[in-house]
C-alpha cells in the first residue's frame, strides 16, 4: 500500500510556526514531491531511513552526500563516541588534527597540507581567499550556474545579496576552455584563481563529464597565467576516487575542497593544497569555533580508512552500474525516453523528451511512495551500504513507476 505523510505533515505545521518557511535550505521539501515526501525522519540505518509516519525508504539522497558508509556506521560512530568522551571542543586542539592531515597528505596526490573547518561552504571561500592571497590579485573565474554554497561571492541571489558581492566574479560556461582563455585575456594579471567542480552537476539539469582535454587545457592556461585552480569536490569527493575526483579525471589542481563524505555525516570539511600555498594559507585568518573539534576528526579517520579498506568507491560505481543499467532497461521495456546522466555513484535521471519535469516528477513520487527515496531535480548518490538486493528492490519499484508515467503520458 502507498505511504501516508500524516505525522509528518502535522509536525510541518508546528515546524511553520516557529521556523521560517518550516524547513529551510536545501532540505526544504519544496524541492522533493511536497505533499507525497516524508517531511521528517525517525531514524536511519545502512542505506534506509524511516519517516515520522514509520514509512521505510532505500535512500538515494544519502543526505545529499555525505553518507557514503550507511547510516549509523558501526566503526565511525565508535570512533566519534570513544573521542567525544575525551572533550570535543577543545583549545588547544588534539594530535587527531595532526593524523588527519597527514591522512589527507597520504591520499591526495595534489595535497601537501590540509585545513578543516565544518562546511563545503567554509572551504570554498577558504580557497578563494588564498588564492587572492597568493596571487595579490581579486578576481576569480565560477562556472555559470555552479554551486559553491550560499555565500555572496558564490552567486547565490539569495535576499541580502548586492551586486559588489560578484564584483569580482568572472562566469564562463562549465566545460568550455575557450571560453575560459577568452576571460583570461580580457582580463590580463587580474584573475588570482579560477574555482569549479570536477564535472558539470548542475540543480535541474543533467549532470556533464569533462570533454576530452579538458582539464589538461585547464591546467595549462592556469599555468601559464599564474592563475590558481581550485577544484570545488565537496559533492563528488570520494565518490568517485579515493584519490579524490581530480585524480579520476587526471589532473592535479592546486587547492581541493572537500565535505559532505569525509566522515561520513559527521560534521567536518577540509581543503587541501599543493606546497606553493601553504604560505599564504598559513596568513589567511579563517576560523570558527567548532573548526578544532576531535570527535569529527575521529570520525573522519576511521570513514577514510573504513572507504580505503573495503573499495567504497569501487562498491558505488558497482551498486550505480547496477542502477543504471536496470533503470534504462526498464524505461526501454516500457517505451519511454529516460536518461541517467553523470558518473555512476552519482546520477541524475530525468525524461528526454520534455523540458518541465512532469514525467520525472510522476515518476519520483511513485517511487517515493513506494519506498524508494529517488529525487528529480538534483543528482542521487549510491553509497557502499547499497546492496545488490537493495538495486534490486528498487528497480521493481521503479518498474511500477514506469508503468504509471507510461499510462499518464503515453511515451
Ligand atoms: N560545493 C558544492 C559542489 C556543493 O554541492 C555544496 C553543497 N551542496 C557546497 C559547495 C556547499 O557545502 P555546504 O552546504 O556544506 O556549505
Amino acid at each position: 500500500m502507498a505511504y501516508t505523510h500524516k505525522k509528518s505533515m502535522d509536525m510541518f505545521k508546528r515546524a511553520a510556526k516557529v521556523i521560517p518557511s518550516g524547513i529551510y535550505g536545501h532540505f526544504t521539501p519544496a524541492l522533493m514531491m511536497p505533499g507525497h515526501t516524508p517531511y521528517f525522519i525517525s531514524k536511519a540505518k545502512g542505506p534506509r531511513f524511516w519517516d515520522v509516519d514509520g514509512n521505510e525508504y532505500i535512500d538515494y539522497m544519502c543526505a545529499y552526500g555525505p553518507m557514503i558508509l550507511g547510516y549509523a556506521n558501526r566503526k565511525v560512530d565508535e570512533a566519534f563516541a570513544k573521542q567525544a568522551k575525551l572533550g570535543t571542543a577543545t583549545m588547544p586542539p588534539t594530535a587527531l588534527m595532526v593524523e588527519l592531515a597527514e591522512k589527507m597528505v597520504e591520499i591526495n596526490d595534489c595535497a601537501d597540507w590540509a585545513l578543516f573547518a565544518k562546511n563545503g561552504g567554509d572551504t570554498t571561500s577558504w580557497a578563494i581567499y588564498i588564492a587572492r592571497g597568493y596571487r595579490k590579485r581579486n578576481k576569480i573565474v565560477l562556472a555559470t550556474g555552479g554551486y559553491h554554497g550560499t555565500q555572496p561571492w558564490s552567486g547565490s541571489n539569495h535576499t541580502g545579496v548586492t551586486p559588489n558581492d560578484t564584483a569580482d566574479i568572472i562566469l564562463v560556461p562549465w566545460g568550455d576552455l575557450a571560453a575560459f582563455q577568452k576571460a583570461v585575456e580580457n582580463n590580463p594579471d587580474q584573475i588570482a584563481g579560477v574555482m569549479m567542480t570536477p564535472y558539470n552537476h548542475p540543480t535541474f539539469a543533467p549532470s556533464v563529464l569533462p570533454p576530452d582535454g579538458y582539464w589538461a587545457g585547464m591546467r595549462r592556461v592556469c599555468d601559464d597565467n599564474d592563475i590558481v585552480l581550485i577544484i570545488d569536490d565537496v559533492r563528488a569527493g570520494w565518490r568517485l576516487d579515493i584519490k579524490g575526483s581530480a585524480h579520476s579525471f587526471g589532473f592535479r589542481p592546486d587547492l581541493a575542497c572537500y565535505c559532505k563524505a569525509i566522515a561520513n555525516g559527521y560534521p567536518i570539511s577540509a581543503i587541501v593544497g599543493a606546497e606553493k600555498l601553504k604560505l599564504t594559507a598559513s596568513k589567511v585568518f579563517h576560523t570558527g569555533s567548532y573548526w578544532g573539534n576531535s570527535p569529527e576528526m575521529a570520525a573522519a579517520l576511521a570513514c577514510i580508512e573504513e572507504m580505503q579498506n573495503i573499495d567504497a568507491a569501487g562498491i558505488c560505481h558497482e551498486r550505480g552500474k547496477q542502477l543504471r543499467e536496470g533503470l534504462l532497461e526498464l524505461a526501454t521495456a516500457h517505451g519511454l525516453q529516460f536518461d541517467v546522466s553523470g558518473p555512476l555513484p552519482i546520477p541524475f535521471i530525468r525524461f528526454t523528451n520534455e523540458t518541465n519535469f512532469k514525467r520525472s516528477q510522476l515518476f519520483v513520487k511513485e517511487c517515493i511512495l513506494n519506498g524508494v527515496y529517488f529525487a528529480w531535480h538534483h543528482n542521487m548518490f549510491l553509497s557502499a551500504a547499497h546492496t545488490k538486493k537493495d538495486i534490486e528492490q528498487t528497480l521493481d519499484v521503479a518498474d511500477k513507476a514506469f508503468k504509471v508515467v507510461k499510462k499518464q503520458f503515453g511515451s
